[in-house]
């Protein structure tokens, strides 16, 4: 342990008595690494105690405490008088098996705390790792700012290749979002599987929303956060959305919200299901969407859509999704929804969203939603 002053030493101290354990480190030239079991009681000891570590910057110190992968970096440059004024601004780090997020958190008037955002923030790190099997680029930037509505709605938008990271997601709050807000929200799962697929041409942006809408309460799912049956109520209510309606020309030529977002799901479903009856369940769309991230195909690169399609169908060793772009590229195809549902066995009755384990796709329904083994 090396540490440049008697004071220092006792505020190192004083950290390690009234917080979980963690190890300090110097980290940049002006950055101070903190590491340990981060959750509420460790980030609120840090909060407290960040101004008071800061002016021990040229300390380094590691006391050799337990660690586990899960990291909290605190950046001094934008310290003392960030921390003391309004707006609360953070920027704090999470890693992800070897990625880096850096979060930015702006906070005005909120009865909202920083580390309220940042466990939101992992969450949706979390399911998209767990669906992707890593997080899917290396380095990537979260912003989180509140705007003037004063309501509790939560947008988000990200893109690739800004700034120096892979991958920008910016999420605005309204002013009156809380932590149970945060709690139900969807939106940051979204926006983070955007990070992993290749930005794609114009015509193509229906994939782009589809994977997002599609991945999103599955990777929450199969985290843990979402109930099955809450996975397949949201895609019962809003897929219907997807449908070609009247003048319609195919995913390619019709850019309305619904094909964009819901009819793109629908590709996504359509093909999750076909991949699974092709392979006896063996394979599925994560398979195919995995295999694009492994080769890098990520939102920091721009993709034609045939060779990312390619790709996927090389991992389920099907040519499914091919097959369904050709059909439905510059063809208004309908699906048949409730055919489907039934054969999935999910339906919304008066009790609510029953699931039948007799139906002949149960299977297949039950494979999507489950944590895969690897
Ligand atoms: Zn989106």
């Amino acid at each position: 342990m090396t540490l440049n002053s008697r004071r220092g030493y006792r505020k190192i101290r004083l950290l390690r008595e009234k917080a979980p354990p963690v190890t300090i480190t110097r980290y940049r030239w002006s950055q101070l690494k903190i590491t340990g079991p981060v959750g509420p009681d460790i980030n609120a000891a840090i909060g407290l105690r960040v101004k008071q570590i800061l002016a021990f910057v040229l300390i380094t110190a590691r006391l050799g405490l337990p660690v586990n992968n899960q990291q909290l970096i605190v950046d001094p440059p934008i310290s003392k008088a960030a921390v003391e004024s309004k707006p609360r601004t953070s920027r704090l780090f999470l890693t992800a098996g070897g990625s880096e997020i850096e979060v930015d958190i702006k906070l005005e008037n909120s009865a909202l705390q920083t580390d309220d955002v940042l466990t939101w923030v992992r969450r949706a790190t979390k399911a998209v790792t767990t669906y992707y099997g890593r997080f899917p680029v290396r380095h990537a930037r979260v912003t989180v700012v509140q705007n003037k509505d004063n309501d509790r709605s939560i947008h988000g938008t990200t893109w690739g290749d800004l700034d120096g990271f892979q991958g920008v997601s910016r999420m605005s709050l309204g002013r009156v979002v809380s932590r149970a807000d945060l709690e139900a929200d969807w939106t940051m799962t979204h926006e983070l599987v955007h990070l992993a697929i290749a930005s794609l041409a114009d015509e193509h942006h229906w994939l782009e929303e589809g994977v997002a809408t599609y991945v999103e309460p599955i990777a929450r799912s199969q985290d843990g956060q979402l109930s099955a049956a809450k996975v397949w109520e949201s895609m019962i209510s809003g897929m219907a959305e997807g449908e070609p309606r009247r003048g319609d020309h195919g995913l390619d030529k019709t850019h309305t919200w619904g094909r964009t977002y819901w009819g793109g799901a629908m590709f996504c479903l359509v093909a999750d299901v076909e991949i699974r009856r092709a392979t006896a369940n063996r394979k599925g769309l994560q398979d195919a969407l995995r295999a694009i991230v492994a080769a890098g195909t990520t939102i920091d690169t721009e993709s034609e859509l045939l060779p990312i399609l390619h790709m996927g169908d090389q991992a389920t060793g099907t040519t499914v999704l091919s097959d369904l772009y050709q059909r439905w590229k510059d063809a208004p195809v309908k699906v048949n929804l409730d055919q489907l549902w039934r054969e999935l066995g999910v339906r919304i009755g008066p009790p609510g969203m029953e699931l039948d384990s007799d139906a002949p796709l149960a299977e297949i329904r039950s494979a999507i939603t489950s944590r895969p083994s690897h």
